[in-house]
């Protein structure tokens, strides 16, 4: 079975706007899985304790009949293998993201896989690329649209679409 899902994808070193388009490109080369929409892409303030650039963020819509945790692994093969993404510090700088944002309706909670995304409800950086594409999808576990999340959201990091 098919299902839609959105990814968020977020870089802050090296050629951030030529990594966001070669990981649009990875994924789109991924099996059983279509690219069905791709938002514009935002300079966003990091949020968090470690002083680092700022990043360019994004979402994308597939159809993709691989499972979530088919599809989080191809994700983190794409982030390893073709970003050199190595995991030091927590948060900290990072060449390439990739985040299962949404995956259907699913609802899951397990050890090392989280959907939705648990912090994508308070995120303005997802937020705001996620409501260009989709603002009317509901949250499945807070049953609220993705718009109204992001209408409800305090002021904060600024996100400015390039
Ligand atoms: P960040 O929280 O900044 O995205 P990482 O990309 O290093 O940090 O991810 C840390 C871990 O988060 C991954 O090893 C992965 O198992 C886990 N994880 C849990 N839920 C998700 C999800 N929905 N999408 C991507 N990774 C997730
Ligand atoms: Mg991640």
């Amino acid at each position: 079975m098919e299902s839609n899902v959105f990814i968020a994808l977020g870089s802050n070193q090296g050629d951030r706007e030529l990594a966001l388009l070669r990981a649009v490109a990875e994924v789109g080369k991924l099996a059983q899985t279509r690219i069905t929409a791709l938002s514009g892409f935002y300079d966003t303030e990091p949020v968090g304790l470690v002083a680092q650039p700022t990043f360019l963020n994004a979402v994308m819509r597939v159809e993709t009949s691989l499972s979530p945790r088919q599809l989080l692994a191809e994700l983190q093969k794409i982030e390893t293998g073709v970003f050199r993404r190595v995991r030091d510090v927590p948060q900290g700088p990072r060449p390439m993201d990739l985040d299962i944002l949404l995956y259907g309706d699913l609802v899951l909670e397990e050890e090392g896989l989280v959907i939705p995304h648990p912090r994508l409800h308070e995120r303005r950086f997802v937020l705001v690329p996620l409501a260009e594409i989709a603002p009317a999808v509901i949250h499945p576990r807070l049953g609220v649209r993705v718009d109204e999340l992001l209408r409800s959201l305090p002021s904060g990091e600024r996100v400015t679409r390039i």
